[in-house]
């Protein structure tokens, strides 16, 4: 499996394409972004092993996000490629206006019940207007389930359903053994955003606590995320980042016990500081997955978007 670096000037920083490549039988995982500079990216990495748009036979996606499926209607629209995703993300990857549109009110909803002010609300809905130039074409999905297996570029993929941080997130197993693409399941130096990346999620951390516990029981060798390079500790890896979110738990609670009650900006306003761009979703959107996480747990109560503190003190330990 070759990896095509590509740039990403917008969103998370640099992304990865994967190629997995058997005689002519030729597939890609994640495209990136649909912007000129990556679009070269991609066509100079697979022109460097003699390979171009036209000759792919299947796009396999981690999941929806513009920085790994971009590209793919474009590679499709030239290639006839089949392209696969995880049903609860195709119908964006497809372009469904329906399925965007409920997105597109979910947020809303969230940013207003979430306490986001007005001015900052309207900061966001600017940036993100002024980002959809990049999201690229559509295209024709077949869409993919957990356990599914797809024969692709001569090897055998297993789709491991990875919600949290989107709905669709899929991992991929290979051939069946002890290496897995992982899109933004797993990353190595920050933790993917959970709450704001994908709106559509219920219970975000939740899911994602068990996402990462799956990868855990796993045990992968090796791992190849859709940013930065190969995870050569998986489990360790993902065992830091569920201490990760406990220690913000643990923040979470000490910003209610000392400034609370408080809706899920004020806490983010403590995490994070001032945000700019998509942070102004990711900040206040990871606040209110640890607070929903908290509140499921019986720890805070919730009432017109004001999370309040249960008990006097919580061990975060033994939540998250
Ligand atoms: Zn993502
Ligand atoms: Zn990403």
């Amino acid at each position: 499996m070759d990896r095509i670096r590509l740039g990403n000037e917008e969103f998370e920083g640099r992304n990865n394409a994967y190629v997995l490549a058997d005689g002519d039988d030729l597939a890609l995982v994640d495209t990136g972004i649909a912007t000129p500079g990556v679009r070269e990216d991609l066509r100079d990495g697979l022109a460097e092993r003699g390979d171009a748009f036209a000759d792919v036979d299947a796009i396999v996606l981690t999941h929806f996000h513009v920085d790994h499926a971009g590209l793919a209607g474009e590679i499709q629209a030239e290639s006839d490629a089949t392209v696969y995703v995880h049903e609860a993300d195709a119908p964006l990857v497809e372009g469904d206006a329906d399925a965007a549109a409920a997105v597109e009110r979910r947020r809303r909803e969230l940013l207003e019940e979430w306490g986001v002010p007005e001015d900052v609300r309207t900061e966001l809905l600017e940036f993100l207007e002024a980002a959809s130039h990049i999201e690229g074409e559509p295209a024709d999905v077949t869409p993919i389930a957990d356990g599914d297996v797809l024969e692709v570029g001569g090897r055998r993929l297993e789709a491991v359903h990875a919600p949290g941080h989107a709905a669709g997130l899929c991992c991929f197993e290979l051939d069946g053994g002890r290496e897995a693409v992982v899109g933004d399941a797993l990353l190595p130096v920050y933790t993917p955003n959970v709450g704001g990346a994908d709106v559509r999620v219920d219970r975000p951390l939740k899911r994602y606590l068990q996402t990462l516990e799956r990868l855990a029981e796993r045990d992968y060798d090796r791992v190849w995320p859709g940013h930065r390079d190969p995870i050569e500790d998986p489990t360790a890896r993902a065992r830091e980042i569920v201490d990760h979110h406990r220690e913000r738990a643990g923040n979470v609670v000490d910003v209610l016990d000392e400034h609370g009650p408080a809706d899920a900006w004020t806490v983010s306003e403590h995490l994070f500081g001032d945000l700019e761009g998509i942070h102004i979703l990711h900040g206040p959107g990871e606040a209110f997955a640890h607070l929903d996480h908290l509140r499921h747990e019986g720890a805070v109560s919730l009432e017109d978007g004001t999370y309040r503190l249960v008990t006097e003190r919580v061990s975060p330990r033994e939540i998250v």
